[in-house]
């Protein structure tokens, strides 16, 4: 090779080097509250964004350590992506007026609540407030455990991601369409699945699958907890094992971040099956995304209510 051809070939590579420094420098750093936001912003957002979940799929998400590691990262980031509906009210207000980062704090441009554009159930008549210990005094924040308000999360996130970015605006439009394309397939089949066992009756701990249970046909008849937030109390424990006993309910569902000891005995006493079922991405090794999370909940639902039928 020819000095002048090594010179042109050095230069080309340090044009190369340059830009794809400049594309790792412009990606956008996104923080979410959740691993199932998280998921959803990997889908749309691809290799042109950074993205980081606050709480793991196996914590409770109402009650969230506020690390002071996580005011740094929120110091860094362009996006942050909440739930909203006042799940994260326990825990996220400090750390996001501490970051001193003005594009997220609630109003800026970096500031998406997740809920707006989502279908939102058991919003309470009346007034609700928190100090009657009703951790959902806005409507149910467990929203995400409906694949169609995935798509709606998906959808207001390619949004975000275009205005912050407009050179990527057709880069995350064509990943939210391969994205909806998939889910789209997914739900199909977890319809199907889940058709022969419409209308069995549930029992779950905490009010996190009422969006799951319209979607895929099952009847929750009650909660381990007597509010949302509140812990079981013998009396209302009592009163449940009454009512399973009464519908012939086989099943208590319960989020792995919460004591066992109630759910076996409702167990023991009723004959139901206590089924760990995580309501995350993350809950599980085997939820690592948001469309393997609906994979596993089916497949382990099904496999429990054909157990019970069994019985
Ligand atoms: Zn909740």
């Amino acid at each position: 090779m020819s000095t002048k051809k090594l010179l042109v070939a050095l230069a080309v590579g340090v044009v190369l080097l340059g830009a794809g420094w400049a594309r790792a420098q412009s990606k956008l750093t996104v923080m979410t509250t959740t691993e199932d936001l998280a998921a959803i912003a990997r889908e749309v957002g691809g290799d042109r964004v950074n993205v980081e979940a606050i709480a793991r799929g196996y914590q409770d998400p109402h009650f969230v350590e506020a690390k002071p590691s996580f005011i740094l990262k929120l110091q860094k980031a362009d996006i942050l992506v909440l739930v909203g509906k006042e799940l994260e009210i326990g825990w996220l207000p400090p750390l996001v007026q501490q970051s001193r980062n003005a594009k997220i704090q609630q109003g800026g441009p970096g500031y998406v609540d997740a809920s707006l554009h989502a279908q939102i159930l058991e919003i309470p008549q009346g007034q609700i407030t928190r100090a009657m210990g009703d951790v959902h005094p806005q409507g149910n924040p467990h929203y995400w455990l409906d694949p169609e308000n995935g798509k709606r999360i998906a959808r207001d996130l390619a949004d975000k991601f275009s205005v912050a970015h407009s050179g990527d605006r057709a880069y995350f439009e064509q990943r939210l369409a391969d994205f909806n394309g998939r889910l789209d397939a997914a739900m199909k089949r977890w319809l199907d699945q889940m058709a022969p066992y419409k209308g069995t009756k549930v029992v779950t701990y905490h009010r996190s699958f009422p969006n799951f249970a319209e979607r895929f046909g099952l009847d929750i008849i009650g909660y381990v907890e007597p509010r949302p937030g509140i812990p079981p109390s013998p009396q209302h424990t009592l009163d449940l094992m009454n009512e399973m006993k009464r519908q012939n309910v086989k099943l208590v569902l319960v989020e792995p971040y919460f004591d066992l000891k109630t759910p076996n005995a409702i167990g023991r006493d009723t004959g139901a099956q206590v089924l760990v079922m995580p309501p995350s991405v993350g809950g599980v090794k085997e939820a690592p995304d948001y469309i393997k999370l609906f994979d596993y909940d089916i497949n382990l639902l099904i496999g429990a209510i054909k157990k019970a039928g069994t019985q």
